[in-house]
C-alpha cells in the first residue's frame, strides 16, 4: 500500500520570509518518514524551496499542456522537472474558475505532466449547487473521466504509480466547511469505481485525497477513513505550527 500522501497547496500566498516555515515542515517531515509530503508553492519559490529542503516533495500549482514554445506566462512540466520537482497539481477548481480550465484542458496537462516524469495529481469536485441538487457523483464523476490521462501498455503501471486524484468539494475549499465523513467516504469510492473502469486492477495504485478545510483536528479522521489515500491542504500548509499536525494525523 501507498504511504499516505499530505500535499500543501500555499495557493498565491508565500515570500521568500516563509522559507523558513518550509524549512520547519521539512524537519517535522522527517520525524514522519512513513508519510509522503510535499509542498506546492507558488512558481517563484519552488527553487528555492527545493534547495532549502530534503525530505519533503516540491510541486508546482499548474502546467502547460505543451514541454515549450510561444506561451508567455506559463511554464511547462519539463521545467518543473528540470529544477527538481516532484508533482505538479493540475485543474484545482480555482483554476477551472479563474483560466477557465475544461476537463479536456486538464487531461493534456496530466499527460504533459506524466510524460515529463512527473507526479501528478488532479483536482475534482462539485459546487454546492450541484450537491443540493444531487449532482455530486455525476458531476465528479463526469470530470474524473474526462479528465485522466491517457496511460497504455507497459507504461501504464509506473504512470499510475504518479498519479493521485484530490476530492475538494468547491464548497468546502477555505470555507471552514469541511465535507462530512460518510459523505467523503461515499464519493472517494464513487471516484475509486471510475478508475477500475479506467485501468482495472492497476487502478489501486492511484491515490484519492480529500481536500477542502483540512486541518489538525478534522484529519484523523479523514485520513483513517476507507479510500482516503491522504489530504490537499490549502490554508493550514501556510505555517508549520498548522501543518504538522496534519502530517502527524496521517502517520
Ligand atoms: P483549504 O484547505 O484552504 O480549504 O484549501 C483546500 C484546497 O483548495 C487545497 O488545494
Amino acid at each position: 500500500a501507498h504511504r499516505p500522501y499530505i500535499v500543501g497547496n500555499w495557493k498565491m500566498n508565500g515570500s521568500r520570509a516563509m522559507l523558513t516555515e518550509a524549512r520547519a515542515i521539512d524537519r517535522g517531515a522527517q520525524r514522519c518518514p512513513d508519510v509522503q509530503v510535499a509542498l506546492a508553492p507558488p512558481f517563484p519559490f519552488l527553487a528555492l524551496l527545493r534547495e532549502e529542503t530534503s525530505n519533503i516533495g516540491i510541486g508546482g500549482q499548474d502546467c502547460h499542456t505543451a514541454a515549450k514554445g510561444a506561451h508567455t506566462g506559463d511554464v511547462s512540466a519539463a521545467m518543473l522537472a528540470d529544477i527538481g520537482a516532484d508533482v505538479v497539481i493540475v485543474g484545482h477548481s480555482e483554476r477551472r474558475r479563474d483560466h477557465g480550465e475544461t476537463d479536456a484542458i486538464v487531461k493534456a496537462k496530466a499527460e504533459a505532466a506524466l510524460a515529463a516524469g512527473l507526479g501528478v495529481i488532479i483536482c475534482v469536485g462539485e459546487t454546492l449547487d450541484e450537491r443540493d441538487a444531487g449532482q455530486a457523483e455525476a458531476v465528479v464523476g463526469g470530470q474524473v473521466d474526462a479528465s485522466l490521462p491517457l496511460v497504455q501498455g507497459a507504461a501504464e503501471a509506473a504512470a499510475l504509480g504518479k498519479l493521485s486524484l484530490a476530492y475538494e468539494p468547491v464548497w468546502a475549499i477555505g470555507t471552514g466547511r469541511v465535507a462530512a465523513v460518510e459523505d467523503v467516504i461515499a464519493m472517494h469510492a464513487s471516484i475509486g469505481a471510475r478508475l477500475v473502469a479506467a485501468f482495472g486492477d492497476a487502478a489501486a495504485k492511484v491515490r484519492i485525497l480529500y481536500g477542502g478545510s483540512v486541518n489538525g483536528e478534522n484529519a484523523s479522521a479523514l485520513l483513517a477513513s476507507p479510500g482516503v489515500g491522504g489530504a490537499l491542504v490549502g490554508g493550514a500548509s501556510l505555517t508549520a505550527d498548522a501543518f504538522l499536525p496534519i502530517v502527524a494525523a496521517a502517520a
